[in-house]
């Protein structure tokens, strides 16, 4: 019971995650905030950082993804604002060399979409699952200018974006992956199977932490489901990112899967 309680207090302060008040945005500019930053994961694959607060917590953390393929830089995901965003953007061309041509979001809050207009600014092809499209919308965040469907839901996808000079299409490296309704009904991850490295955004937790984190717009019933799918479609997957906290292994799928449960019970 006392679980229960706190993962309802934790969701309706958390939900700050979904719309973020403008209250935060003042409390940022009073206060120090971590600036932006990109962790190298592997060649040509780095997590990118950004913070925002949230009260009483201070500096939240989110991270995405960024992958440099033959063909160009994809993004996953934005930082929290625009501002963010836009430093997030000068940080790859100077670590990749060149700046990000396609982004994918992997559902529709504002640490994973609240930067849309700088990407849109910078005239990076844009992509989401429909429903994050639909939801973006509701929730006063600017929808990708692409998306791909439900039929692809339960199924591994390859991301492939369009090369502005010829308009033929890329093979991005990146799997889409739809497992169903956890921390969103939108929530989608992304594999990249040559560096084994598997971005679970914010449908996986990290281990540190002990709850489920935002669930205003959970369904915590289907959870863990939507976390064994994940890890049945990826049996090869080995560094595993949440989005608000460190990278690790296989462990992690685990964790979530036995937080969710809990919080059935
Ligand atoms: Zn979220």
């Amino acid at each position: 019971m006392i679980r229960y309680l706190r993962l309802l207090f934790l969701g309706a302060v958390f939900s700050a995650c979904a719309t973020m008040a403008a209250d935060s945005l003042d409390a940022a500019e009073n206060k120090a905030l971590p600036e932006p930053a990109l962790e190298k994961v592997a060649d040509g694959v780095w997590i990118h950082k950004s913070y925002e607060i949230i009260e009483p917590w201070g500096p939240v953390l989110s991270q995405g993804l960024v992958v440099k393929t033959d063909d160009g830089v994809v993004l996953v995901d934005t930082a929290w604002d625009n501002e963010a965003t836009k430093k997030i953007l000068a940080l790859i061309e100077t670590a990749a060399g060149e700046p990000p041509k396609a982004a994918i979001l992997t559902h529709a809050h504002q640490d994973k979409m609240g930067g849309m207009q700088a990407l849109h600014d910078a005239s990076i092809q844009t992509s989401a699952y429909v429903l994050t499209n639909d939801d973006a919308v509701d929730r006063d965040l600017i929808p990708a200018g692409g998306w791909f469907g439900n039929t692809f839901a339960g199924r591994s996808s390859s991301f492939q974006f369009h090369d502005v000079i010829s308009g033929a299409s890329i093979d991005s490296g990146l799997m889409t992956f739809i497992p169903g309704p956890g921390h969103t009904r939108d929530n989608i991850v992304i594999y990249y199977e040559s560096a084994k490295i598997l971005f679970g955004g914010c449908l996986i937790r990290p281990g540190k932490s002990n709850s489920l984190g935002n669930t205003a717009d959970a369904d915590i019933a289907n959870w863990a489901n939507a976390v064994r799918k994940v890890a049945a479609e990826f049996p090869d997957a080995e560094i595993i990112i949440p989005s608000h906290g460190a990278k690790g292994g296989r462990e992690l799928l685990d964790h979530t899967i036995a937080l969710a449960d809990a919080a059935n019970e």
